[in-house]
């Protein structure tokens, strides 16, 4: 197995020239040279056929020695220099100084069929900037990530993908709660793949370290390598590089929007420049649709990063992003009219993807009325999100009776919902009919482009859960089936119907399901 190795982070940005592995603050540099770790006893779990074949790895080689040595750390291949990256962050609204790849090593960067992709252990041991953990990630976080990185690929939403998934045979202490319950758990290493792994993070570090020159060089990097279509660096070409990463952050955040995926952890070390989703970590899927919902429970109190506000935040590292970029502009006023347009925006893209979930393609002035009562309606009994908007698919434009037999399979807790809110969904369901019935599209038709957008399988949170007990235990068969099914999560699959419905109620507050934290 040859990789086609070619870097450019390593070659052409500058390098902390301490070469010991010791926690420290770093300097004029954009990364450190680390080796991983030496795992203890690896084992090959899954890895991704098509992801390999992205990098020009052939199926036989999956399953070689080498594949495992490699993507668990254990050997380094030749010519690669590994190393970890050098970024800071706001962490839940504030400055956190100096962050950094505490648990990431890069490998390279691999070109194959004119794709440059960088190839990344999540897990191999701990770098300069491991600060106070161990480097090292759990089998149940490397799972969460493995299966929901590629499962939001096949969704159409924008992510960093993952190539394969290893046990490394260590034992990792964890308190998976923070409670003082710590123990012990299987050590496992994601190898993670994206054209970049910059976060705003990176940028931002040199701006609060007031390093313009490095502040420069490492923008100049991004918009030659990611963005030069744009042209060559100079203020101007500075602020239409901001405002495609403002485009592409509100892009990424109206996917999650559209399949119900909340990110947990929206810091400003975790939004990838290139408006990738990046960092799963305590991430979660709706399943009661509610805006006010965030799996992650160290941020149980003030929910900074609940489903409706992911927008807002969204926004809100921008505005951390144009500071750190302010340097090299100096102009105030054009990096507000980009945020600004961020809003206005959000405002119509926001609509057209509600619209697109109700096939309506026609537009119609009472659009945003009839979206908002569903909204209303969706929350006040409590409906499961993918359920209700691929079941809606089915209505009829002349049969809104219908309607509320398919919105009844997607209530948690039918028998409890009042005659009044039964009244006001058949009233919804009733203008919703209404308003088809002004569409040109025929039910069938509609039925198909609704069927584009909704997804009828995502990775809900308990369905993750039942595939960790069983790896916990040695089998590997339930990764390996929600990883097939979720390539093709728009396809009815009927072989998978089981997994097309509510989360049972044991999920409701178990850890793992509902309640998880950074602490993977
Ligand atoms: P996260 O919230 O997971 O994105 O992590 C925030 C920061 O903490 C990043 O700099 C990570 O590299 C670092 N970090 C998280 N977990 C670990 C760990 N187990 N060991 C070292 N660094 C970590
Ligand atoms: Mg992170």
């Amino acid at each position: 197995m040859k990789l086609n190795l070619d870097d450019t982070f390593n070659i052409e940005l500058p390098a902390d020239p301490v070469m010991e592995n010791t926690r420290r603050q770093v300097f004029e540099a954009c990364f450190s040279y680390v080796k991983p770790r030496k795992p203890s006893a690896t084992q090959y779990i899954h890895a991704s056929q098509e992801m390999a074949k992205a990098l020009g790895i052939k199926s036989k080689d999956l399953d070689s020695k080498a594949f495992l040595d490699i993507f668990s750390g254990n050997e380094v291949m030749e010519d690669s220099n590994p190393y970890a990256m050098c970024y800071g962050g706001h962490q839940f609204g504030h400055w956190a100084g100096q962050l950094g790849d505490g648990r990431a090593i890069n490998l390279g960067e691999v070109v194959h069929d004119n794709n440059r992709w960088a190839l990344q252990l999540k897990g191999a041991g701990e770098t300069p900037y491991s600060r106070t953990a161990d480097g090292l990630a759990v089998l149940r976080s490397s799972i969460r990530e493995y299966l929901c990185s590629e499962a939001m690929y096949h969704l159409g939403v924008p992510t960093t993908r993952a190539l394969s998934l290893m046990l490394t045979g260590d034992q990792v202490l964890r308190d998976m709660l923070y409670n003082g319950n710590a123990a012990y758990e299987k050590g496992a290493v994601v190898c993670r793949v994206a054209p970049s792994f910059l976060r705003f993070g990176n940028y931002e570090i040199f701006a609060a370290r007031q390093d313009h020159k490095n502040l420069k060089v490492l923008v100049d990097y991004t918009i030659k390598h990611f963005f030069s279509h744009l042209g060559e660096p100079s203020k101007e070409v500075y602020l239409k590089f901001f405002q495609k990463v403002t485009d592409r952050t509100l892009d990424m955040i109206i996917h999650w929007q559209r399949v119900g995926f909340v990110h947990g952890v929206m810091n400003t070390d975790n939004m990838s420049i290139l408006g990738l989703t990046i960092d799963y970590g305590p991430y979660g899927w709706l399943e009661g649709f509610d805006f006010g919902w965030t799996p992650n429970t160290t941020d149980k109190q003030h929910k900074r990063y609940r489903y409706g506000n992911q927008p807002n935040i969204g926004l809100w590292n921008l505005y951390q992003l144009a500071n750190a970029l302010y340097p090299l502009i100096e102009a105030t006023e054009p990096l507000e009219t980009i945020l600004n347009s961020y809003k206005s925006n959000f405002e119509v893209k926001s609509l057209e993807m509600m619209r697109s979930k109700l096939g309506l393609i026609d537009t119609d002035k009472d659009d945003k009325k009839l979206i908002a009562a569903l909204e209303d309606l969706l929350l006040a009994s409590e409906t499961d999100m993918t359920i209700f908007f691929r079941n809606l698919s089915r209505l009829k434009k002349d049969n809104s009776e219908n309607g509320l037999k398919l919105v009844h399979d997607a209530f948690y807790n039918p028998t409890e919902i009042s005659d009044s809110l039964r009244q006001q969904w058949t009233l919804w369901l009733e203008s919703y009919t209404e308003r088809l019935q002004k569409e040109s599209l025929s039910d069938d038709e509609r039925q198909a482009k609704m069927n584009s957008v909704n997804p009828k399988y995502v990775l809900r949170n308990y369905m993750a859960q039942l595939a960790i007990d069983d790896a916990d235990k040695g089998d590997y068969k339930l990764i390996d089936e929600l990883f097939n099914m979720l390539k093709n999560p728009y396809d009815e699959q009927p072989e998978y119907e089981k997994w097309f419905a509510k989360r049972p109620e044991w999920a409701r507050h178990k850890v793992g399901c509902s309640m998880l934290s950074c602490s993977s």
